[in-house]
């Protein structure tokens, strides 16, 4: 068996244990899991007004809001606002990864750490990831303690524990965190009535990203809108649940910069934290997608991954499937919609374990077979 083969069958053993134990303990995930499909049901059928209200509510909060049509704008606004010999720091975010974001701030001179320790271990092995939530599971513990002696701390001993590794890359990046210039994280989800983003997370990387540094950028798609901060966290706690990590150790809520009300409680910014906050919505074929018959409902997708580890092909594919960063049954969906690629979908063998297990119902199968549909009546 390759390492990769290893790996993946001992994530997948793990994660199904995890997700069977949470869905019996906390049951209301899925009611809220229900709540939340009806919510960005309602946002997609309406992606124009709440991208509005979206970015009029980031504003009044005063952060600054952007909507970019594709991956160059997304990256010429971010570049614009990072600057050229910057330290910066980024917490996980797929749309960073679609839109080529981390290559392409170090590309104008500045110096790029991913935080979130999956994301870190790719970017020392210049390799895509292989799972949306744990984008190194395609790594086993001792390929990932070769990784770090070569490329962190060549002192790591021999047989080195979980919690070994994970401290190297902790005291390595923690003054990364002190000194860096910028912070840029994804979300999970984003409020249009108060212009808060939501992150979920469990490692403090994101935490400290986005209070840390002076300057805090978000980049997110369009399909993470939720119409109140109500139901943006619910999105947070069903994404949380459904990958099995329940509860999150942490929920972090943004809603621009850092402010103060300490003083005759009226309130001023920046306080502790960061004195600017943008918030960037990103396109990228999304509107083009919600506005399909049978592609929309691809959009409704909250990342949990639960679906690769049901999926047999996934796991016979070693976690090679989708175009990075999407993978999965969801990335052979999310592959055409942003990369208009329809190979990923080809794969798909219909054992139906991905729709059984999606929090939002989606017809993942249906979906696919659509997309081969398309692809074989324009190859015909
Ligand atoms: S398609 Fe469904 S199961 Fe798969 S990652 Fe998205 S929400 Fe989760």
């Amino acid at each position: 068996m390759s390492y990769w083969e290893i790996a993946i069958e001992r994530a997948s053993t793990n994660t199904l244990n995890s997700y069977r134990r949470v869905m019996e303990n906390y049951p209301y995930l899925k009611d809220l899991a229900i709540k939340v499909r009806k919510a960005k049901e309602e946002v997609l059928k309406n992606l124009d007004y709440y991208i509005d209200l979206t970015l009029k509510s980031v504003e009044k909060t005063g952060g600054k809001g952007y909507y970019v049509n594709n991956a160059e704008e997304a990256r010429e606004v971010i570049g614009k606002i990072v600057g050229k010999g910057k330290l910066v720091v980024m917490g996980k975010s797929m749309v960073a990864y679609e839109v080529g974001l981390r290559k392409y701030l170090e590309s104008i001179g500045n110096e790029v750490y991913e935080t979130d320790l999956g994301e870190f271990l790719i970017q020392l092995a210049d390799e895509p990831p292989s799972h949306i939530i744990g984008p190194a599971i395609h790594m086993t513990k001792e390929r990932v303690e070769q990784l770090l002696r070569e490329k962190v701390n060549k002192n790591i001993k021999e047989n080195a524990s979980h919690e070994e590794l994970a401290n190297v890359a902790r005291e390595f990046l923690y003054e990364k965190f002190i000194k860096a210039n910028v912070g840029i994280t994804g979300a999970n989800a984003v409020a249009a009535d108060t212009g808060s983003i939501v992150l979920v997370e469990n490692e403090g990387n994101i935490r400290k990203t986005t209070v840390l540094p002076p300057v805090h950028i978000a980049i997110t798609g369009i399909d993470k809108i939720l119409p109140t901060l109500e139901l943006a966290i619910a999105e947070a706690l069903v994404q949380s649940g459904f990958n099995g990590l329940y509860p999150p150790t942490y929920i972090n809520v943004t809603s621009g910069p850092s402010s103060t009300g300490d003083i005759e409680l009226h309130r001023v910014s920046p306080a502790q934290g960061p004195k600017e906050f943008h918030l960037v919505l990103l396109d990228n074929g999304r509107k083009e997608a919600a506005k399909d018959d049978v592609l929309w409902e691809a959009l409704l997708c909250v990342r949990c991954g639960q679906c690769h580890f049901h999926c047999p092909v996934y796991r016979v594919l070693d976690g090679k499937w989708g175009d990075p960063p999407y993978s999965g049954p969801m990335g052979a969906m999310w592959s055409y919609v942003v990369y208009k690629d329809p190979l990923p979908a080809t794969l798909c063998t219909h054992s139906g374990g991905c729709k059984e297990v999606c929090p939002m119902e989606i017809n993942i199968p249906r979906v696919l077979d659509y997309i081969k549909w398309k692809y074989n009546r324009k190859s015909s």
